[in-house]
């Protein structure tokens, strides 16, 4: 019999006032009872529109139809079947937008809580004993990724399991991508991205941290004398956005990925770590995103007393995970809508002092449809603050445009590629980030899927 709750079932999470202390994960995971509970609230419906949802179109009745049997092996079966980081998109896909969203249950009532029976099970699976990973037998070829993102570690997982000599360059001391430099542990435990990252290299691939492609060395050089036949680039979008107002070349100011880089990879907050942070006490974060959210609740942890999030649309438009805007609340952190920051001002110093704002209303729709923010005439005010954190988007760094012939791009940065993933430079692909601009990352997985299946077929087409 379904389960005819119109709720999900609950899932256990640290409590706000601890866990805006602490970088442990907030949301907890399901137990086994749970995820019976919440997976028999699906009717396994005959025309799926959930798996319609989902950009690598996991089977999702199927796995859900396992859970309910407790045969949680099958049930990972099934998913790792389009999925290679269940554990990781369990946490962090926005399912609202999703698979979630096409959900019959949710016509009356909430979803089935797809993501999270995603995680139960990707999280079953990896406490248990790992079993042996054999390598695939070599097919003599050898493919190089730039980028160890999820688009990256997809491509290269693929390849690796059809026989071919992958190399992961990345720029980084560690491999993940936004996974580890982005997202925060208290949302994406490390240790589990290392797992995925572990996987790979149990499977033969090989990779290179602290190469920055571009810089030590070029495409040409990887495909000319190195001996790769074909490159993945999947180098994502990491170059922040500002707005370009006075101050912001002030002491306290900050890109949301350095802010994060330094908190999450560099571990800052930490007594003896390599790097730096600012122990700052009024945080204004200015922007609406999943990044902003990160940057919001990592200032609170590091100790800010007081943290803002500044959005210029109203809360209904903010872009961030549905889950992620409650956390932040629940945490303490403040939200002010409708407001633009038009100014920083410095200390004699040049330390941040505060920051000048102004009220916005919302206009006409844009071309996106999104009603466009107005400036209110006369609503400029003052708001303390010594941190300014600008998490207002990212766009594809251009050195490696700037260093490879005949790879073209989008005006805003981004690399052309058809529909299989392919450049306009021969025996080059390119997928994630780096070609769509800030995504997601099931998005990122899923165009390194689809170019690890062109890198095949233009390799074995060349070897006839
Ligand atoms: C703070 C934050 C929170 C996010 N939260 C979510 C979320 O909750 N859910 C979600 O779905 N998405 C989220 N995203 C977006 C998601 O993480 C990205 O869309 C996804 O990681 C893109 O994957 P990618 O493989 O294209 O690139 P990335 O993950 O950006 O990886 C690119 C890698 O390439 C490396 N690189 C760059 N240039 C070079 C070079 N020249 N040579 C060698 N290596 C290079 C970089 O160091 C990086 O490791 C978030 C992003 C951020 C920044």
């Amino acid at each position: 019999m379904p389960n005819m709750s119109l709720k999900k079932t609950g899932m256990p999470s640290q409590d706000p006032k601890v866990r805006a202390h602490n970088f442990l994960e907030v949301s907890q995971g399901y137990t086994a009872e749970m995820a019976q509970e919440e997976a028999a609230r699906c009717l396994n419906c005959k025309h799926r529109p959930c798996v319609n949802g989902c950009p690598v179109q996991i089977q999702i009745p199927d796995f859900i139809a396992q859970v309910v049997k407790g045969d949680y092996a099958a049930a990972y079966d099934i998913i790792s079947q389009s999925s290679n980081l269940p554990a990781v998109c369990g946490r962090v896909c926005p399912q609202e937008n999703q698979c979630e969203k096409n959900c019959v249950r949710a016509i009356k009532g909430e979803p089935v809580g797809i993501g999270r029976l995603e995680r139960f099970v990707a999280d079953w699976h990896n406490a248990q004993p790992a079993a042996a990973i054999k390598k695939p037998a070599p097919n003599g070829h050898k493919v190089a990724v730039i980028g160890s993102g999820p688009s990256g570690l997809t491509c290269a997982g693929d390849l690796a399991k059809k026989g071919y000599d992958v190399t992961v360059f990345e720029a980084l001391h560690l491999a993940g991508g936004v996974l580890v430099y982005g997202i925060p542990e208290f949302r994406l435990p490390k240790d589990i991205v290392q797992k995925e990252v572990d996987n790979l290299t149990a499977l033969g691939v090989k990779i290179e941290t602290n190469m920055v492609i571009g810089k030590v060395l070029s495409i040409d050089e990887l495909m000319n004398e190195y001996g790769f036949e074909a490159v993945f680039i999947g180098s994502g979008a990491g170059l922040p956005r500002f707005m370009n107002i006075p101050g912001e070349n002030l002491c306290g100011v900050y890109s949301a990925n350095e802010f994060l880089t330094r908190t999450n990879l560099m571990k800052a907050y930490k007594h003896n770590a390599l790097t730096p942070i600012m122990h700052a006490k009024k945080v204004v974060v200015v922007g609406g995103g999943n990044v902003a959210m990160d940057a919001a609740r990592s200032a609170l942890r590091i100790g800010a007393e007081k943290v803002y999030i500044m959005y210029r649309r109203s809360e209904e438009e903010l872009p961030a995970r549905r889950e992620e805007v409650p956390h932040a609340k629940e945490e303490g952190v403040e939200f002010m809508m409708l407001t633009n920051p038009v100014e920083i001002i410095g200390n004699d110093e040049d330390f941040v002092k505060a920051v000048k704002c102004q009220k916005m209303t919302l206009g006409e729709p844009d071309a996106g449809g999104r009603r466009r923010p107005v400036a209110v005439p006369d609503s400029e005010f003052v708001l303390d603050a010594d941190c300014v954190i600008m998490a207002i988007g990212t766009s594809p760094n251009p050195l490696i445009k700037s260093t490879t012939k005949g790879l073209e791009t989008q005006k805003w940065g981004g690399i052309i590629v058809d529909e299989n993933g392919k450049t306009t430079r021969e025996g080059v692909f390119a997928g994630g980030d780096a070609v769509t601009g800030a995504a997601t990352v099931i998005l990122a997985m899923g165009e390194g899927k689809t170019a690890a299946k062109a890198i095949d077929e233009y390799i074995q087409k060349r070897a006839l």
